[in-house]
């Protein structure tokens, strides 16, 4: 009988911004929540996930013995923009991984739903996966003086949401010819180098944590 060999799944964790935006101390990956800090929270939903091999974790290079340390995971320092960090951790990964997820440490309470979402899109053939969610809010352009444009048909508009997953090659060839590339996510590189990207649902529980409100809710979510 065939016996099928068990995929190699790297989850790629970065957590090299400063979060300005947040005002914290510590970079936003450091700060706590509910007695444990973003990254252990974000940590702990990739680490022992079934369908994931290994997980590396890339955070600023002052904060690299404090990541192992609460983690025990592989830590690598990142770079001066995300496109920089994820490269590093693609770095520290082996060449017998298959698929990749990329993952915001930002978004530390993504449920295992969205996870397995990607992972299956992976498993039926895609070469890169976004998870999305609908946008509530009214949508409009407006041009420079400040004057609104025309409205924006909200219902084919989106939000995209990580873990981003990928086929290993796609992405390390994505990265290796956009290196540079001023788009603000993965799936946007992938697209630049000629790559289809496909959506998945995501959900309200992987949201984004930016400004000390969404740390409330951090709070909130961390505790139920
Ligand atoms: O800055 P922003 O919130 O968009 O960052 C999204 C994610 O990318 C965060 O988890 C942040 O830690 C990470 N990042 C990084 N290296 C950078 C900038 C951002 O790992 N230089």
């Amino acid at each position: 009988m065939a016996v099928t060999s068990p995929r190699t799944v790297a989850a790629i964790l970065v957590a090299a911004g400063s979060g300005q935006r947040l005002g914290a101390d510590v970079p936003k990956a450091f700060v706590p929540v509910a007695g444990r800090t973003l990254l252990e929270h974000a940590a702990g939903r990739f680490d022992g996930h079934p369908g994931i091999t290994s997980v590396v974790v890339v955070v600023p290079e002052a904060n690299a013995a404090q990541a192992r340390e609460l983690t025990r995971l592989t830590v690598v320092a990142g770079g001066a923009t995300r496109q920089s960090s994820v490269a590093a951790g693609l770095a520290a990964l082996g060449t017998d991984v298959e698929f990749v997820l990329v993952h915001d440490v930002a978004r530390p309470f993504v449920p295992a739903t969205v996870i397995d979402a990607v992972l299956a899109a992976l498993e039926s053939g895609a070469d890169a996966v976004v998870p999305v969610v609908p946008i509530a809010d009214t949508v409009r352009r407006v041009d420079e003086s400040g004057q609104l444009a025309g409205p924006v048909d909200r219902s084919s508009l989106v939000a995209i949401q990580t873990p981003q997953g990928f086929r290993h090659s796609v992405l390390a060839d994505a990265h290796a010819r956009g290196a540079g590339t001023a788009v603000t996510d993965d799936a946007g590189l992938v697209e630049a180098a000629g790559g289809t990207v496909v959506a998945v649902p995501g959900a309200d529980e992987a949201f984004k944590i930016t400004t000390r409100a969404d740390l409330a809710r951090a709070e909130d979510t961390a505790l139920r």
